[in-house]
């Protein structure tokens, strides 16, 4: 493994890290207690090609290698990993296109992202398929023009009230079909001028080829408040052959590659939350003093802020391991994404709730970064499959 970053990827972080630094870092407290769409940033993050990172060459021009992207979103991780998250979400939901669909889809789905700032949702959780997607309910059925009917909920869906693009996963043909097709579903274009903030609204929208889809209230959540996340009702959603990605049987093979491209991804947006809350942390406890000493002079304390750093550290090298297998296309590559996701998150649990006790009570109030580092933490461990899940995918593939 070779840890020499190339002149690009060194491009790359310092843009971002300069981004993070005068557009997000100073502003972060308020933003995120304003509780507004991030859309400014977002919008300024495209400009300087920082999202749509799996868009291929044929369509954008040029091409992002895997380890920028990850360093791409660790940077940005660490400014939010809520906003973050809304960003990485395009290529969640993109990514699909760009690995199985045919040239004309890649032009027709994937175009948009490259000429205005848009938002894609990935939409696979269902209220009762969460863990085990095979659960899932949603289906498309065929008509007798050779169209298909989509009809279905999804839940916990990023971006979702923001989204021009859905990319849905469902059974086909009927709720316990063994087979399940992935398909893409445009509709209006959302800019900031069109819906600035959600606010606590819903959104419904008239499909152009028919049928309606229906966006929940966003959810209120613990962390990540930067981000979008509402549940998806497609009510009689009108697909054209022409819609469906790749073999509309494949839909869990293709599930399988979009999540071990993504989970490096979570992985990196840990990473970013974890060195962030070492940062502040590092930061708080040098100037403050307690029994005559810095509080990371003292033996304990000093301790503690070891083992964040070796969090930290062995995080980053996990998130290199998985991008370069996925990079060669290693046939273990799933293990090392889920390897990178668990121990990203452990770093990123572990860093902000040891970085929050060692701001003593001033780590307990809304004044300081840690506590909302801290509650943005818990989700890493969760989305995109839970610490289980991956361990279960591990513990399958090495016994
Ligand atoms: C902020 C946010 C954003 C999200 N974004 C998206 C999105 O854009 N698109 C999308 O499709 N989904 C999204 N999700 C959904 C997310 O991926 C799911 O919440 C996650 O996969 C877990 O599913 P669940 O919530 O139904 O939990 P469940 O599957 O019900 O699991 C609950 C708990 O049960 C235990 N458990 C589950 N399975 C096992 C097992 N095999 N062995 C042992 N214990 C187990 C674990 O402790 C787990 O935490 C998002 C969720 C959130 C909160």
């Amino acid at each position: 493994m070779d840890f020499n970053l190339n002149e690009n990827q060194l491009m790359y972080v310092d843009t971002v890290r300069k981004f993070v630094k005068n557009e997000i870092t100073p502003h972060i407290l308020e933003m995120e207690k304003a509780h507004i769409f991030p859309w400014q940033i977002i919008g300024k993050a495209w400009k300087i090609g920082i999202i749509n990172l799996c868009i291929p060459e044929s369509v954008k021009g040029y091409e992002i290698d895997l380890i920028s992207t990850a360093m791409i979103i660790e940077e940005l991780s660490y400014g939010d990993s809520g906003i973050s998250t809304s960003a990485m979400c395009n290529d969640l939901a993109n990514v699909v296109i760009a690995q199985h669909g045919t040239d004309q889809q890649k032009e027709r789905f994937l175009r948009p992202f490259v000429e205005k700032p848009l938002l894609a949702s990935f939409c696979l959780t269902e209220p009762n398929a969460g863990s085990d997607n095979s659960m899932m309910t949603s289906f498309i059925s065929k008509k007798d023009d050779g169209s298909y009917v989509l009809n279905g909920s999804k839940c916990f869906i990023t971006n979702a009230s923001y989204a021009s693009q859905y990319t849905v996963l469902c059974k086909v043909g009927k709720p316990t079909s063994n087979f399940m097709a992935c398909v893409v579903i445009p509709v209006e274009h959302v800019t900031a001028a069109d819906i600035p903030d959600i606010g606590n609204n819903t959104r419904d929208i008239k499909v152009p080829t028919g049928g309606k889809i229906m966006i929940g209230k966003p959810e209120d959540k613990l962390g990540q408040r930067l981000s979008n996340t509402a549940s998806v009702t497609f009510e009689d959603v009108i697909i054209q052959p022409d819609q469906i990605i790749g073999d509309r049987r494949f839909g869990f093979k293709y599930i399988v590659d979009v999540l071990d491209y993504a989970r490096p991804m979570v992985a990196a947006i840990g990473l970013g939350l974890a060195k962030r809350a070492l940062a502040v942390t590092l930061d708080y406890t040098r100037e403050r003093k307690q029994f005559g000493q810095r509080i990371c002079d003292l033996p304990v304390a000093r301790e503690t802020i070891i083992s964040m750093w070796k969090r930290v550290e062995l995080a980053e090298l996990a998130l290199f391991r998985a991008a370069c297998k996925i990079r060669e296309k290693a046939k273990d590559a799933g293990i090392y994404a889920s390897l990178a996701k668990n121990t990203a998150a452990e770093a990123a649990i572990y860093c902000t709730t040891e970085g929050l006790h060692l701001h003593g009570g001033y780590g307990f109030t809304t004044e300081y970064e840690i506590s909302k580092l801290n509650r943005d933490a818990h989700i890493i461990d969760i989305y995109e499959g839970v610490r289980e899940v991956q361990n279960m995918i591990i513990g399958r593939e090495i016994v």
